[in-house]
């Protein structure tokens, strides 16, 4: 089966007047339930992130910043982030989760997971909020995979209309884990471009697709399928991680790229298909982006339908 989180408790993270805020994936869990999505999928229990995880890719002293902000009644982070009184206890469950989808795919009990949890986390970096993201969940339990769950290689896709810059900063020098971004550019948060393709041992294993306004639905799915299958093949996947961003969406408020809700079907069994040619199908994809209510509750709802036909042929 495939694994759903999509508990309450990440209407927690309270931000009030932002882009990134509870109504964003309100109406999703109930949408899933008509549509007959949710009574295909397993909701397993999971446990918060442990600081000694988080501390894998974050500093204590980031950590413990974001700690005491949220304990001392929340304010803003930084100029785009905001932490509300029980955000660092929802952050810690957002990194858990997809740390559980990890334990649990790794062990063979499940082939494909979806964590739509918030707060975001793919700006976040080693010592700092940025973009919406406190900590960033996909790095955590990539950290998790491999130093933990003794994986050798892994793969990371975002097609969140953002460069994924915490996530990249986090792995540029791994030889092992490889990312891939494809992203509107020139754009928030700047970085991204082409040239960017990692360091050290780790050169080579970054690849940026960046994007211009306006491009055509077609050039951008075949942009993203050319990208993801010469990084696959260079890479071999145990796993495969999707910061699954619906913000390139045609009525997304932010990102907007013109992207049909029917597109993100196809970028789904683009990484499906890349996920069977190496790892059996592993594929767990987390939420990032999307600040359209109602597109995000349509594009998350064919992602997950695609998910669940490809786990259950
Ligand atoms: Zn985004």
């Amino acid at each position: 089966m495939t694994l759903l989180y999509n508990e309450p408790c990440f209407l927690g993270h309270v931000t009030t007047h932002h882009p990134e805020c509870a109504d964003r994936i309100r109406s999703i869990p109930q949408r899933l339930k008509e549509s007959g999505l949710a009574e295909r999928c397993r909701r397993p229990k999971f446990e918060p992130a442990s600081r000694q995880r988080l501390s894998e890719v974050h500093s204590t002293a980031y950590i413990n910043e974001v700690w005491a902000l949220a304990k001392s009644g929340g304010g803003d982070i930084e100029a785009d982030t905001v932490v509300s009184p029980a955000s660092f206890d929802v952050a810690l469950m957002a990194a858990g989760v997809v740390c559980d989808a990890a334990e649990r795919l790794v062990s063979g009990e499940d082939g494909k997971a979806l964590c739509l949890v918030r707060p975001p986390g793919h700006h976040a970096l080693a010592g700092r909020a940025m973009g919406f993201c406190l900590f960033n969940n996909v790095a955590v339990a990539a950290r998790v995979a491999v130093d933990e769950l003794k994986l050798d290689r892994l793969l990371i896709v975002d097609w969140d209309v953002h460069h994924g810059n915490g996530t990249q900063a986090t792995f540029w020098e791994s030889p092992n884990i490889g990312f891939l971004s494809i992203h509107r550019w020139p754009f928030y948060p700047g970085s991204g471009n082409s040239y960017e393709t990692g360091g050290g041992h780790g050169l080579g294993t970054t690849l940026n697709l960046p994007v211009e306004f306006g491009i055509s639905r077609k050039d951008y799915l075949d942009t993203f399928a050319a990208g993801l299958e010469k990084l696959a093949a260079k890479i071999k996947p145990q796993l495969i991680f999707i910061s699954a961003g619906f913000d390139a969406h045609r009525l997304d408020p932010v990102g907007s790229l013109g992207l049909e809700t029917e597109d993100f079907a196809t970028l789904t069994n683009t990484v499906i298909d890349a996920a069977e040619a190496y790892c059996d199908g592993k594929v767990i994809s987390v939420l990032e982006g999307g600040y359209n209510p109602r597109a995000l509750t349509d594009s998350v709802e064919v992602h997950l339908a695609e998910m669940i036909r490809r786990a259950e042929n």
